[in-house]
């Protein structure tokens, strides 16, 4: 018992104590925020270095969507774009990842777009499926580590579960490959109502740099309804958690 605490008093505390506020190294490439006064000239400097399309000129913007954080645009205007060290860019609704130039506020979900079942059933308990649909293992990696010892998910009952049938949605990763497109389909089919979306990480949001490949098959991300958007090439651990917590409890 003793030699067991002392242990314990020399691993010290390995978990994240808070979750939604644990504050990440300025290194971390989360939330962009462009300067309002960006001209036409230098948008569209930095949009032609852009490797997927992610900024737009007319408004100017920031598609968290498409993405893949390289942060080329940002070396090369560093006076007009920054990405900050914000990981709560998780959100229910496409449009919100359009970070346009001058805002700052934090991305949030819409609470009235979160389907009302969501919050009834799973406010306490969240099991998820995780399929890779053409991964490159990066975003699966932190999918992992969310269950960690250190971010520890499973604190708040959110689980990843071993067959679609024990859970209540589904968390797919990669650009969806033409070869995972009947998985997919078919792992979706077996998971109960009311059937939960999330797509982790820029590949499964748009494709990312595969974006437009005939290899592709985006028809499944196309024709379903998407509860839970997190961007992040890959996307954070906690970019994850929070965006899940906020999905089943609110802020
Ligand atoms: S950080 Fe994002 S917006 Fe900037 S160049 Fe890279 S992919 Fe494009």
């Amino acid at each position: 018992m003793i030699s067991d605490l002392k242990i314990l008093r020399q691993h010290g505390i390995q978990y994240v104590r808070d979750l939604e506020k644990a504050e990440l190294t300025p290194l971390f490439r989360g939330r962009p925020e462009i300067s309002e006064d960006i001209t036409p000239g230098e948008a569209g400097m930095v949009a032609g270095l852009c490797p997927t399309g992610a900024i737009s000129v007319q408004p100017v913007s920031i598609d968290l969507g498409k993405c893949v954080f390289c942060k080329e645009c940002q070396f090369a205007l560093p006076s007009k774009i920054r990405f900050t060290n914000d990981y709560h860019i998780a959100t229910n609704v496409r449009e919100r990842l359009i970070i346009a130039k001058g805002v700052e506020t934090p991305v949030s979900l819409d609470p009235e777009a979160v389907r009302k079942e969501i919050r009834g059933f799973f406010k306490h308990a969240l099991k998820l499926r995780q399929v890779s649909a053409g991964g490159d293992n990066s975003a699966e990696m932190e999918l992992n580590a969310a269950g960690n010892v250190n971010f520890d998910m499973g604190r708040y009952g959110i689980e990843f579960v071993a067959s679609p049938r024990h859970a209540d949605g589904i968390v797919i990763t990669g650009p969806v490959s033409a070869n995972m497109a009947d998985a997919l389909q078919i792992t979706y089919d077996a998971i109960p109502s009311p059937k939960i979306i999330i797509l982790a990480g820029t590949d499964a949001i748009s494709g990312g740099l595969f974006a437009g490949s005939p290899a592709l098959s985006r028809t499944f991300i196309d024709s379903h309804h998407v509860d839970l958007y997190v961007p992040g090439n890959p996307p954070h651990p906690l970019t994850f958690i929070n965006g899940v917590l906020e999905m089943i409890r609110g802020r």
